[in-house]
């Protein structure tokens, strides 16, 4: 049985999509995550703790776990674990991106600098010294703007600032975000100032198989996402837009992999569509988010989490066509703090024409928090329908059968 070593973030939404998966396919799987897992001690052969923020380390554990007990495949689900398979898989000659590449996409300062560099369209981006005073930057500076993290994901501290005063303010606010995530190196010292790119916006999931990006789906979101904070909510696949525009995002994209260095694997690429044409936000070298993932399905009903799989392994992919029918996903947003104490209209949610699930992911009792702190979501809602109309308004109608209290 081909052994494949699962990297296992410590807050992921991926992991039962990835274990079922394994099981499909019926590979063993070895998961390895930061925290030391109570039963490794019994479990020495399918349990592994590595540390992430050390890739060469992780490497080094692995290598010498490998002697004993070979491993087929490494995978990382999210931006963080895929910096250390890309290690792991340089160090045992397995299948993966190069490191530099994998850190590349994961850092927006070092992607923005290569994409430029490679005469990929991006905003107009400046670096910013967290020691710098506010105020002067705030001055120079064009509107309207988005400051961000060089290293958060989900949106998290991204804020739109349209005047000077907006400006001090976003700025203030992503230093504290950066403590309380207890960012480290580059990545605590700096952030991203970026123009603010009008326009639709979409998000390409895609697979790169020996260099070559075959897209396994082009999503809409058609919320406007015009700030001040970036809440991901609906996506619908296919895209409603032109054919000759959707080809041009994938082109663009594909070349900002290539610009990356990134060749094997996953990757989930936004973009925006303004009047110059698309303009690439960020290529990461993961799958999708969440639970959304379960809004695909290949061939004849297989996973994006088979199909990631299959591709580490090196196995025969038979297809890589997404099924005809429409679906969308609606992550649910935290419309404000508090803490959750009960959640009303599942059922009739579930009932509206079109829905397949309303999985709710927060906990009653939970403690939320909203963009651009907050990092979570209440739950996911799945559609699919005859088209991508049909689809978005199964969600927005849905998501208005349901009733979070929060206090
Ligand atoms: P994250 O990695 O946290 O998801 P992104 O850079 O992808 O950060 O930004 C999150 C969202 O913020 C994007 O999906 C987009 O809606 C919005 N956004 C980010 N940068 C820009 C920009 N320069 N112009 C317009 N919108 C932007
Ligand atoms: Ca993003």
């Amino acid at each position: 049985m081909d052994r494949l070593l699962l990297l296992l973030p410590t807050r992921t939404y991926r992991t039962e999509a990835f274990l079922d998966a394994a099981r499909t396919l019926r590979v063993e799987i070895v998961c390895a995550s930061e925290r030391p897992n109570v039963l490794e001690e019994r479990a020495p052969d399918t349990l592994l703790t590595l540390d992430f923020a050390d890739p060469d380390g992780a490497a080094a554990l692995v290598t010498e776990f490998h002697r004993t007990r070979p491993i087929r495949a490494v995978v990382g689900v999210d931006d963080l674990t895929a910096t250390v398979a890309a290690a792991i898989a340089a160090r045992l000659g397995l299948r993966g991106n190069p490191v530099s590449a994998a850190s590349a996409a994961r850092n927006k300062r070092e992607m923005r600098e290569r994409l430029a560099g490679a005469g990929v369209p991006i905003p107009r981006f400046a670096v910013v010294g967290l020691d710098e005073v506010p105020a002067v930057v705030a001055r120079r500076t064009a509107y309207p703007c988005v400051l961000k993290p060089l290293a958060l994901s989900a949106s998290r501290g991204v804020i739109r600032a349209d005047s000077v005063r907006e400006f001090i303010a976003a700025f203030r606010r992503i230093a504290a975000i950066l403590k309380e995530a207890g960012s480290s190196g580059e990545a605590a010292r700096f952030l991203l100032v970026e123009v603010f790119v009008p326009g639709a916006e979409v998000a390409l999931e895609g697979l790169l198989v020996g260099g070559f990006l075959h897209t396994l789906a082009l999503f809409d979101k058609p919320d406007p996402l015009d700030g001040p904070f970036f809440e991901e909510t609906i996506y619908v696949t296919p895209s409603r837009l032109a054919g000759d525009v959707q080809a041009r995002i994938a082109a663009v994209t594909a070349n900002a992999c290539r610009a990356l260095g990134l060749a094997e694997g996953p990757i989930h690429a936004e973009l925006r569509v303004s009047g110059d044409g698309p303009c690439v936000l960020e290529v990461a070298a993961r799958s999708i988010g969440g639970l959304c993932s379960r809004a695909l399905r290949f061939g004849t009903g297989m996973s994006l989490e088979e199909l990631i799989l299959r591709h580490a392994l090196d196995w025969e992919l038979d297809s890589l066509e997404r099924e005809r029918r429409p679906a969308g996903v609606m992550m649910i947003p935290i419309p404000r703090a508090g803490k959750l104490e009960a959640v009303h209209g599942k059922e009739a949610a579930e009932a509206v024409p079109g829905i397949e699930e309303v999985a709710l992911t927060a906990h009653l009792g939970q403690e939320l928090q909203p963009l651009p702190e907050g990092w979570q979501y209440l739950g996911f809602i799945f559609a699919r329908a005859d088209t991508p109309e049909a689809v978005e308004g199964a969600l927005r109608a849905a998501h208005a059968r349901l009733a979070f209290e929060i206090s």
